[in-house]
């Protein structure tokens, strides 16, 4: 089926509690009475259909109200990697039933986000990509039924009214003194809230449940409030709007969801979930099986934030650049500091699913990166603190090219040239003038290898007047070019990069580190006085980008925008695609090769 990512998952997935589930369902056959139209709707609709091909139903539903982040793609992999894995679908659906918070800007970056990493809610047979706001008016007729099965009714307390007759945790709620209206006299109610007759907050449609329940998400929970507010798909057709909790599970069994996954803070809300369904299969207004909520807990990452309001805040106080900074944790800025999909994937499928809360080592998400790019990527030679390096016995003005190999171990990936000069670029901490204790590069009378090149054997430096080394002398040894017979005669410890003056050219390089210097950003530390209070915007990290000037091998400047190498003992490297449209591109640091530890401001 499409829902496939292009290339299949590097790991094969680790089994958890919902695949049991999942399972143990299939193997009783629990789905087979689904029947499925073609499109969302009610269950005498669905009825009509032909058994749902779907072995199973997944969905990914965001608020469009904000730019996806690391948590998402976690649910993202999860959804419609099921969905993949069994022979189901998965939708995308934009849960937008709240008229105040959405924009249609983010719906835009959702689908692409989605589509990045490598799936796809259509294949031959079905695209299901829905709007939660078009299935208002199924939402009025469950809402209506309810009233008229005497499961719900218009309360005309106010705010403060309701609150103080809820109830606590340890002590039962009152009833409102509404609750006793007859089913015509709530049903005119409702419709006229719905014509508009009541200003928001005056009248609210309840479920009818139970007021002492313990569960405090039972007590009569509200299902329709009146908002006078313009929608940004249905625009002021609605002045009543409802409750996510009641539109959620509706949601859900119109698309004929068999598994509707959530994170954990909803468990307490799953009881109310199954009433409403149940109420809603036995009047016939869906079909059975109806869907059920599974939770899982959300994804957490050391010296990560994935809170909505505060990676706003970094992005409206501007410790960041915007919400595509490659130090951000969001979707669009991952992409801009290289991060793959596959990775995510190979992420995703390694954190796996459980019901305890944890916290993932930053690290790991580095780990998968690394893995995926350690394959996928072409190698180049960059020089990021260079130093020159001249062969006083190479001619002047000659040049010859060297054939490399892009990749370590895939031939298929081909070869390039590099052009080798009397003058290269090396990196400054390739010489010492005075080596330290088992120190294999270039210092006087040290021979080391040009790697593709040449073993030159070092004979000293020049200096400014302040003492910097300005550049190293050395001759070339003519019979060891790389690849030509007896090239390795003369066996040598140390092995450079380099790129050549005439040839390769400077560029901007941006090294991204972590954007918080601490593994809990805003959190207390050990030996924190009782009375601190911290703030995570004190935890960013000073140095988490260092902009510098690079020497890059001539073959960098033909790299397109999101083009990825790994610059030889430097790390993977991504071609900026914003500050690339004139010229050569800017490249990104995406991660370096091993993991190094964070340098703080302390
Ligand atoms: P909010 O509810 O504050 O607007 P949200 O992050 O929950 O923010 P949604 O658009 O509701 O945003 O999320 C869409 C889906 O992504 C939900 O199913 C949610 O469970 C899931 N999700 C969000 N954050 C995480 C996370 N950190 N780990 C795993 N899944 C997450
Ligand atoms: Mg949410």
């Amino acid at each position: 089926m499409s829902n496939a990512p292009k290339d299949a998952p590097t790991v094969a997935p680790a089994t958890n509690f919902i695949r049991n589930i999942i399972d143990a369902e299939l193997a009783a056959d629990k789905f087979a009475p689904r029947r499925w139209s073609g499109q969302p709707g009610l269950g005498p609709q669905q009825l009509c259909g032909a058994p749902d091909t779907a072995k199973i139903r997944t969905r990914f539903p965001p608020e469009p109200n904000g730019y996806l982040h690391f948590g998402h793609a976690k649910s993202i992999c999860l959804n419609f990697g099921l969905a993949r894995d069994y022979g189901g679908r998965c939708h995308l659906r934009f849960d937008d039933t709240n008229p105040e918070k959405e924009e249609k800007e983010y719906v835009e970056s959702i689908i692409d986000a989605v589509r990045w990493l490598g799936f796809s809610w259509q294949d031959e047979q079905e695209d299901n990509l829905y709007f939660a706001s078009n299935y208002f008016d199924w939402m009025v007729a469950c809402a209506e039924y309810l009233i008229e099965s005497g499961n719900a009714y218009v309360d005309s307390q106010n705010a403060d009214e309701m609150r103080a007759n809820r109830g606590t945790l340890t002590q039962a709620g009152k009833d409102s003194p509404y609750r006793g209206r007859s089913v015509a006299e709530n049903m005119d109610l409702f419709k006229r809230m719905q014509a508009g007759e009541f200003a928001d907050g005056t009248q609210i449609l309840r479920a009818r449940i139970d007021m002492a329940s313990p569960n405090i998400n039972l007590r009569d929970p509200a299902i329709y409030r009146i908002r006078h507010a313009t929608h940004h798909n249905t625009g002021d057709k609605w002045c009543v709007y409802p409750m996510y909790t009641f539109a959620h599970p509706i949601e859900d069994a119109l698309e004929n969801i068999t598994h509707s996954i959530c994170t954990l803070e909803f468990e307490d809300q799953r009881p109310f979930y199954d009433w409403l369904l149940d109420h809603l299969a036995a009047g016939g207004l869906l079909q059975r099986p109806v869907p059920q909520q599974i939770e899982f807990s959300r994804l957490n990452l050391t010296y990560v934030i994935l809170s909505k309001r505060k990676l706003i805040q970094l992005v409206e106080e501007k410790h960041v650049t915007g919400w595509d900074d490659p130090r951000l944790p969001t979707l669009v800025g991952a992409r801009r500091r290289g991060y793959t999909p596959e990775g995510f994937r190979l992420f995703a499928e390694r954190v796996g699913v459980s019901k305890s809360d944890s916290l993932i080592e930053y690290t790991l998400l580095e780990e998968a990166m690394r893995e995926v790019m350690n394959e996928s990527t072409e190698r180049r030679f960059a020089v990021l603190d260079p130093l020159k390096l001249v062969i006083d016995n190479y001619p002047a003005g000659q040049s010859e090219d060297c054939v490399v190999h892009n990749h370590p171990f895939k031939p298929e990936f081909g070869t390039r040239t590099m052009p080798f000069s009397r003058e290269l670029w090396i990196e400054r901490e390739d010489f010492m003038e005075v080596p330290s204790k088992g120190y294999r590069r270039l210092f006087p009378g040290n021979m080391a290898r040009l790697r593709h090149g040449y073993v030159v054997k070092c004979t000293g430096c020049e200096k400014d007047e302040a003492g910097r080394i300005t550049a190293v002398h050395c001759d070339y040894l003519p019979e060891t070019k790389s690849g030509t017979p007896g090239s390795d005669s003369v066996k040598v410890k140390g092995n450079l990069h380099w790129v050549s003056v005439a040839a390769g050219y400077a560029a901007e390089v941006r090294l991204y580190d972590k954007l918080f210097a601490y593994p809990a950003p805003g959190s207390r530390r050990e030996g924190d006085a009782p009375e601190l209070e911290r703030n995570f915007i004190d935890d960013i990290n000073p140095n988490s980008v260092k902009l510098i000037t690079a020497w890059l091998e001539p073959a960098l400047k033909q790299a397109k925008p999101e083009e990825r190498f790994q610059f030889e003992r430097h790390g993977y490297f991504v071609a900026d695609r914003i500050d690339s449209q004139d010229g050569a591109p800017v490249f990104n640091r995406t991660v370096t090769l091993k993991d190094s530890p964070t340098k703080t401001a302390s």
